[in-house]
């Protein structure tokens, strides 16, 4: 009986090539698209018009981490994660610092690393979106606002990252616990399977005034949730073979569902109000629902 288990865990893992991401693409997806359509109405006219884009591209930095692209912090991996249990700090993880040179300092940079970026990582993508819309701000006719929809793709995938709770903890995958396979089994089949009925509660709008502190709680709101799901998991499986329909019925009803629902409504409603709050800190420009139809010629 265990032999088939293990079988099914190896299946499981040879399909997934991008090993473990974050959402899985479609949910990544699902909630890009809940955000946009649960702006304000002085920015959802602009992202409505670039909705398949910007929803497409919010499953870019999953593909990055394929080729390995790299950018000033390093590789694409680290910037998915934060394990807030990997330092050695007692919950609730107060003396991890926020700043990412003190980490370097306290744990040194493999360590550092290993734990993971996404917080300082979410921040600089959006300090660029804020610039980009800063920019549209002085020059209506440039490119800004083509920029920001791209960065608003990009953010959105971090933003949602955050709230995938194993994304906080160093048993990311249930290696630890003998659960091998439950990032994926939670995050992309359990949602997908569960679809068409999931409970999600409206996109609402919460002011962000720190953006990296924004993203560190919603990685603090994921730490507790793990456990839920890995008891989940863990009833689910008894007297099992094989991760069935039965398996994914009871893993719902045992309560990961409830928390796969909890956090993709926080995710949209986090994305929508990181948008709204990098349009804030760039003034509020116009955004225009046309992209620039010729290059513009910028007057400095
Ligand atoms: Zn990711």
């Amino acid at each position: 009986m265990k032999k088939l288990l293990v079988a099914a865990v190896g299946i499981a893992v040879l399909t997934w090539s991008a090993g473990v991401s974050a959402w899985g693409a479609d949910v990544h997806r699902l909630i890009t698209r809940r955000a946009i359509e649960g702006l304000p109405p002085e920015l959802k006219p602009f992202f409505m018009a670039r909705a398949d884009f910007i929803v497409e591209h919010s499953v870019d930095p999953d593909f990055w981490r394929v080729v390995d692209l790299t950018n000033q912090f390093g590789t694409e991996d680290p910037n998915h994660f934060l394990d807030f249990d990997g330092f050695n700090e007692p919950a609730p993880f107060a003396g991890v610092p926020r700043d990412w040179k003190t980490v370097v300092e306290k744990y040194g940079a493999d360590l550092a690393n290993k734990n993971g970026r996404l917080p300082w990582r979410a921040e600089e993508v959006f300090n660029k979106m804020v610039a980009s819309l800063a920019d549209l701000q002085k020059y209506p006719q440039g490119y800004g606002g083509e920029n920001a929809r791209y960065q608003a793709a990009v953010l959105a995938h971090y933003v949602e990252d955050a709230h995938q709770p194993f994304h906080a903890v160093m048993n990311f995958d249930g290696q630890l616990t003998n659960q091998r396979g439950i990032h994926s089994r939670f995050e992309t089949e359990l949602v997908l399977r569960n679809r068409a009925s999931l409970k999600l509660a409206p996109v609402t709008i919460t002011p962000i005034r720190d953006f990296k502190a924004f993203i560190f709680d919603a990685l603090l709101a994921d730490q507790p949730l793990v456990a839920t799901v890995l008891a989940a998991d863990s009833k689910a499986v008894e007297n099992r073979e094989m991760y069935d329909d039965g398996y994914f019925a009871a893993l719902a009803k045992n309560g990961a569902l409830a928390v796969a629902e909890q956090r993709i409504g926080d995710s949209a409603s986090a994305v929508a109000s990181a948008w709204v709050a990098a349009w804030e800190k760039a003034g509020k420009p116009k955004l225009p629902v046309d992209g620039p139809r010729t290059p513009a010629r910028i007057r400095k």
